[in-house]
């Protein structure tokens, strides 16, 4: 029942996408042959992948074209996320979005500038109505740029239900890549619960596959590639080759069989238990790796656990912590996939299973089968099987763990002292026994205590109220307004938040389990020019650059003026960079300039300059990037 519901779910959405593609069939964005950076779904920190990266061959200003006729719908630019960017609406309700950009093509670019001088903003978020900026299928609309939090020169595009706001799987809209090969597997774990449920805290996790040191790899792949076609041969003529039992990880032909025996050791387990999995996927001709499309696990050949990248909501990216190892994550930057699904994980990645992933016995003392399957968008699959020898000792011996009193679907108020904490309903994805511990203050700090709020390797999915109360005589009633509160988690997570008193009592959202305090933030950001020292004059067309940045509170705001004339900055977090390009705004001759950077508790610097400003020498702008 349940599977023909799924199936028929399959076959409606892919009737829809399909009429979308009928009406008028999309192009890629980007002209030539399509390489891809990064897909859509995959695990990063905080959030899920929600669009297809084009690679630009590294370079910035390659041309963007609408993957469709329509209209412009929102121009946003941003010093973080995705920096400069531009939606557009097209026929049959679908949104397109292309981030990252260097800058908007005309007549975008001139009719975004205007809204900039009429807000005095450099950081805008614009609603267009359909008349305002049509666009026809192939037009240019900006260039690719490295704009935001991107991490390198690339496009950044989504497609989403303009109505519902879900995020699309852009594949499913004709934007195919050229894929021929089936994933590969670079890891397959068996992760034992209980226990803190991520990474190495659990109580037992056993290396499946593979059997060798890191290092040995590449090589071994490329062998056990050759050894495959061979193997598949062989096993075809006899297909029902059974596992052997008691070694275990097998590599799977398409129907299942296994084709290649890997060495490894027997494994006991303790049910219940779960997969871990980090596979990658490599288009033709890209020497880059993406994700994979689909993940699914079989035991004894019932399907526990079914992820597939199609569509999740906009609201659900943070869901992506759970789907992950989290503590891997936050350590190495590693993508391990945690095929299973925990109560409060409510992402609409996955198919119908009763299992969410987990593993448990089939019977007394008997061997289980278990086959992990990794495919592409284009179905190209990879599969390992292998048999788990249930621990004759059974899962009565297993640690007793602290009792969980705190499901994922419920709120819950603790106070400690002075200390607050409100966790709104969905906040974890496991269930939790809250710990909170009052610890000595540290120096500098103006809180009573600092706090140690439950675990850090434990991820939230949402923002939480915290309340701290300050240290009696150690706050000077006029600093009261440069209080942060300060959250740390692990290996250098830490983020200054602001909020505000009620009373001696400090409220903020935080959004991370860890240490919590309170500190003063009194310093104001710090301007660097890369004007050289001499350098008295410049030419319209050109640019000037300014290192901003801010120890604590963060960077809020920053003006430009030449003499009265405000001038259109462009600021880029990640950089800590500040550029303001000498355009035809900016008036001539002599002039004193005036950089203004504030920070979020009101801290500010003034830098002061003379500058004379000449003509357009050139019609383009030569003055070096830093
Ligand atoms: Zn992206």
């Amino acid at each position: 029942m349940s599977w023909c519901r799924f199936r028929n779910l399959g076959v409606l959405v892919g009737s829809l996408w399909g009429l979308v593609a009928a009406a008028q069939p999309w192009i890629h964005p980007i002209a030539g042959r399509p390489l891809s950076s990064g897909v859509f779904g995959e695990l990063r920190t905080n959030h899920l992948h929600s669009g297809l990266d084009y690679r630009t061959g590294s370079e910035i200003g390659v041309p963007i074209l609408a993957v469709a006729n329509g209209h412009v719908a929102r121009i946003k630019t941003s010093a973080t996320g995705y920096g400069l960017a531009l939606y557009l609406d097209h026929p049959g309700g679908y949104t397109t979005v292309y981030a990252h950009l260097d800058r908007y093509a005309s007549p975008i670019a001139e009719w975004m500038k205007a809204r900039h001088y009429q807000y005095i903003q450099f950081e805008l978020d614009m609603a267009l109505k359909p008349h305002e900026l049509p666009v026809k299928q192939g037009q240019i609309i900006g260039y690719s740029g490295n704009s935001g939090g991107s991490g390198g020169p690339h496009l950044h595009f989504e497609v989403r239900h303009t109505l519902s706001e879900d995020i699309l799987n852009p594949q499913h809209f004709g934007l195919r890549l050229i894929d021929h090969a089936a994933p590969f597997v670079q890891s397959i774990q068996l992760v034992q619960i209980p226990g803190i449920g991520y990474s190495d805290e659990v109580l037992g996790r056993t290396v499946l596959y593979p059997d060798q040191e890191p290092a040995a790899k590449v090589r071994s792949k490329k062998k056990r590639k050759g050894k495959r076609s061979s193997k598949r041969k062989r096993t075809a003529s006899n297909p029902l080759r059974k596992p052997n039992p008691t070694k275990a990880t097998y590599l799977l032909t398409s129907e299942g069989y296994p084709v290649d025996t890997l060495k490894h050791p027997t494994h006991l387990l303790r049910y219940p238990a779960y997969l871990e999995l980090m596979a990658r996927d490599r288009q033709d001709s890209n020497e880059l790796t993406t994700g994979v499309y689909r993940i699914v696990i079989l035991q004894n050949r019932d399907t526990v656990y079914d992820f597939r990248a199609d569509r999740f909501h906009f609201d659900q990216t943070r869901y992506g912590n759970s789907v992950m190892d989290y503590l891997a994550r936050i350590k190495d930057r590693s993508q391990k996939h945690r095929c299973q699904r925990s109560p409060g994980n409510l992402l609409t990645m996955y198919g119908n299973t009763m299992r969410n992933g987990l593993l448990f016995p089939s019977g007394q003392g008997q061997m289980d089968s278990v086959q992990a399957w990794c495919y592409d968008f284009n179905d190209n699959s990879i599969g390992y099987g292998f048999t788990i020898a249930p621990d004759t000792l059974g899962p009565s011996t297993t640690k007793p763990y602290l009792p969980r009193s705190h499901a994922p679907h419920q709120g819950l108020s603790r106070t400690v002292g002075g200390f607050k904490v409100n966790l709104p309903p969905g906040t974890v994805y496991d269930s939790i026994s809250l710990q909170i511990k009052a610890l000595p203050v540290g120096r500098g700090a103006v809180s009573q205590h600092e706090y140690l709020l439950h675990d850090p390797r434990i991820p939230v999915h949402q923002a939480f109220e915290v309340c701290l109360p300050a240290k009696p005589g150690r706050l000077h009633p006029g600093l009261r307004n440069k209080v942060l509160l300060r959250t740390r988690g692990l290996s250098g997570q830490i983020a200054h938040l602001t909020g505000r008193w009620e009373g001696d009592h400090y409220h903020a959202q935080a959004k991370m389990f860890g240490r919590l305090d309170l500190v003063l933030d009194t310093v104001p950001p710090t301007i660097r020019s890369l004007l050289k020292p001499k350098e008295l004059r410049r030419q319209r067309g050109q640019s000037l650059y300014f290192r901003i940045q801010d120890g604590m509170a963060g960077i809020a705001d920053y003006r430009f003026c030449a003499g009265d004339a405000w001038i259109l900055p462009a600021y880029d977090a990640k950089n800590n960079l500040l550029q303001i390009r000498l355009d035809e705004c900016i008036p001539l001759g002599k002039q004193s300039m005036e950089l203004l950077v504030t920070d979020k508790v009101g801290n500010s610097r003034v830098h002061r300059f003379p500058l004379e400003i000449e003509d357009f020498a050139q019609p383009t702008d030569n003055t070096s990037k830093p």
